[in-house]
């Protein structure tokens, strides 16, 4: 789960870390007031959405301007004007997608004077289980771009989950940075607040990108990116209050309503499957067979009728889909359920591309049977690779 940049900020302020003053401002009314309360000289209007490369971006619509997402402001009347040009509109940016996404919250903040720009990271790494920090003098650009240019710009270390974060960590991290005197202490003190922050919440990447030495000498975070491990929200209802439920995707939202695993993916071929092993053997023999997925999509094992209903549904809302893949080894699932969910989602939204279906296990021949005597134009399947091969071909031609 994501937040916005002023979200993230204030837990960053909460637990004593370096960020500018700033208000988020929801309606275009409320614009002046906001800037109005902020010191100046300079003022920088920000629009919140869940991608980064804001600053990069251009917006859709001519009447936004041709500035970016993040601009530069030398009054408070200039920061609300900007603030007004920028709600409601469809800022695109390298990580939205062409579509963008639109812009319904600004963040108006407290100028900073900048002296570098730095790249710092937390994130989980999955090769060695541990929470690592990732941090770069190159700040304020992509770290893709970095890693793939410039590699030995970029250090990153894992620490020991026994020790926890320690002072020689964030002196590493101070010296990579190439920092002096006070801003080693600041680093150091930093580096531990995140550190704790990020294990607090359940965090899977905390992106400061740039922190900044300010004019005067000290050490801020100026952008703050944050993800947090959706399995463990729960245990945070502070962290479930930030969530947007507009800057998500709308399938993966339906979805979670229905407690089902469905990721959204760029491929051609819907996919059906019980089970997140039998799901990603799925997408592999696709791929196998020539085509690509186009979602992740794990109903569980105990799908209900309903259930099965909703997850077509979703699937069949997608514009990308060319075909549907249904693969289903009914172990505590009954396969007659899934016939019987699979009818009543096509009787319900129709079916506009070729399905094929794989059943097996539990009351299979029950459920070939109610889709044979269904009329429905369904391709049947044996096995994995049958079914992969077939649905291929049905798309591809
Ligand atoms: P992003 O483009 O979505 O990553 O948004 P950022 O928050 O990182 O802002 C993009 C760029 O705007 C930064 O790299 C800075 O160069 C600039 N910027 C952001 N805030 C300030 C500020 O307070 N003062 C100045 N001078 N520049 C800023
Ligand atoms: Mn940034």
């Amino acid at each position: 789960m994501n937040i916005h940049e002023y979200q993230a900020k204030a837990l960053l302020r909460d637990y004593g870390a370096p960020v500018s003053d700033g208000r988020v401002v929801l309606r275009a009314e409320e614009a002046k007031t906001a800037a109005g309360e902020l010191d100046g000289p300079l003022w920088v209007v920000k629009a919140q959405i869940h991608a980064g490369g804001r600053g990069k971006g251009h917006f859709k619509e001519a009447d936004a301007g041709d500035k970016g997402g993040v601009r530069l402001a030398r009054s408070a009347s200039e920061a609300a004007e900007e603030a007004k040009k920028m709600l409601g509109r469809t800022l695109i940016t390298h990580q939205t997608g062409p579509a963008g996404k639109q812009v319904n919250r600004i963040y108006i903040e407290d100028g900073s004077g900048i002296q570098t720009e730095m790249y710092l990271a937390l994130l989980v790494d999955r090769q060695s289980s541990r929470i690592s920090f990732v941090c770069s003098t190159e700040g304020g650009m992509d770290i893709e771009e970095v890693a793939a240019r410039t590699p030995e710009k970029i250090l990153s270390f894992s620490v020991d989950p026994a020790t926890g974060y320690q002072a020689f960590h964030g002196r590493r991290i101070a010296f990579a940075l190439g920092l002096t005197g006070q801003q080693v202490k600041q680093c150091v003190n930093l580096m531990g607040t995140l550190y704790k922050l990020f294990v607090d919440k359940d965090m899977e990447m905390l992106e400061i990108n740039p922190l900044i030495v300010t004019d005067k000498g000290d050490l801020k975070c100026l952008d703050a990116k944050m993800g947090f491990d959706g399995n463990a929200v729960y245990r945070h209802s502070d962290i479930a209050a930030l969530r947007d439920e507009t800057e998500e995707d709308p399938k993966e939202l339906a979805a979670s309503k229905y407690d089902l695993n469905y990721i959204a993916l760029d491929g051609e071929i819907g996919c059906m499957v019980n089970g997140a092993g039998l799901a990603m053997a799925t997408m592999d023999i696709i791929k196998l067979f020539g085509s690509e997925p186009a979602n992740f999509l794990d109903v569980g094992g105990g799908a209900t009728k309903e259930k099965v209903t909703e997850a077509f549904k979703i699937i069949t809302s997608d514009p990308n889909v060319k075909g549907i893949l249904v693969n289903i080894f009914g172990g505590i699932m009954r396969c007659d359920i899934i016939a019987e969910g699979i009818i009543a989602a096509v009787k319900e939204v129709g079916l506009q591309v070729p399905l094929v279906v794989r059943l097996e296990g539990t009351n299979v021949e029950l459920g070939k049977k109610i889709i044979a005597d269904s009329g429905l134009n369904v391709i049947a399947a044996d096995d994995l690779s049958d079914a992969a091969k077939k649905i291929v071909k049905a798309v591809k031609g």
